[in-house]
């Protein structure tokens, strides 16, 4: 799974950050998640093949996480696209782009699925053959889900050079999923672990985008391989974070710390901020795995 940042900032407008965003590569396709004004550029700049991108999914209804929606749609749309978008979005955005649709009179010539997110609970929304994505409830001004997506899955590793040149394809599909083959006659033909190493362990990719400082969302993202939390401002500005339900530097770093995670990024800088090191030196006083989400920043897990 491969994880690039998009943007970095928050609400208010900067030259030098986007808003933030982050798209998800797994098994040929991307779920972009967050999708603020001028998204759309973002996947230009970073040669994001747009017929890969499968799923969008927003966390909250702030213009600085869905309102590139309906311009990247309206793009797709004239691009000719005819495979199904899905956008997993809080009750509210489907009569948004509605209207948008209407006004401009615009058909679109492909499905768009729109699967309205509950915001009170902890779920799995889907799970296709390569992931499950779950949602869960963060504490913001208006409401706004975290999401997390688990690889599902896994297929053990075929070693080719051990396998037989008259292998049937359905015989390799067999020891993929990890069983032996087996003829009609119940004689092995073919010892998995002869052929196979064990399929890698899932991993998972928490993203908790604009909250305010919140342990009960610890019990949903223990242990993750890489946690995205929100840090608008620095420790100087903590009244201002509670405030305006945002998070600090610091405390991102102690949800982090206390739920275990291996590696924290952390992003949606506000724009008073000139240089962001200083988020890293405080998050890093908490949990020491932390970076700090850069446009165009790549990170594999
Ligand atoms: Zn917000």
């Amino acid at each position: 799974m491969k994880i690039k940042v998009l943007g970095n900032g928050s609400a208010s407008p900067s030259l030098e950050r986007s808003p933030s965003s982050v798209i998800v590569e797994h098994k040929n396709k991307y779920y972009l998640i967050d999708c603020g004004e001028g998204t759309q550029y973002k996947l230009l700049e970073f040669h994001i093949n747009f017929n890969k991108l499968t799923h969008i999914l927003i966390t909250h209804l702030h213009g600085d996480h869905y309102a590139g929606v309906f311009s990247l749609i309206s793009t797709l749309n004239s691009w000719g696209r005819e495979k199904e978008l899905t956008i997993v979005a809080p009750p509210g955005l489907k009569e948004i782009l509605s209207l948008q649709f209407q006004y401009q009179n615009t058909t679109l010539h492909f499905e768009l699925i729109i699967i309205e997110t509950n915001t009170d609970k902890y779920y799995k929304i889907f799970e296709n053959k390569d992931i499950a994505l779950m949602a869960f409830p963060l504490s913001h001004r208006i409401p706004t889900t975290g999401f997390l997506i688990k690889e599902t899955n896994q297929e053990n590793k075929i070693i080719k050079d051990k396998l037989p040149s008259n292998i049937k394809i359905a015989d390799i599909q067999t020891l993929k999923k990890g069983h032996d083959v087996w003829d009609t006659n119940g004689q092995l033909l073919y010892k998995n672990s002869d052929y196979t190493t064990p399929a890698p362990l899932p991993k998972t990719f928490a993203y908790c985008s604009d909250t305010i400082f919140d342990e009960n969302i610890i019990q949903y993202i223990n242990h993750v391989d890489l946690l995205y939390h929100e840090a608008t401002f620095t420790n100087e500005h903590s009244s201002r974070a509670t405030a305006t339900y945002h998070s600090t530097a610091q405390q991102a770093a102690i949800i982090a710390k206390k739920a275990k995670v291996n590696q924290l990024i952390i992003g949606h800088f506000s724009a008073r901020y000139n240089n962001i090191e200083p988020f890293l030196d405080e998050a890093k006083q908490e949990f020491e795995n932390t970076i700090l989400s850069v446009k165009g920043l790549e990170i594999v897990i």
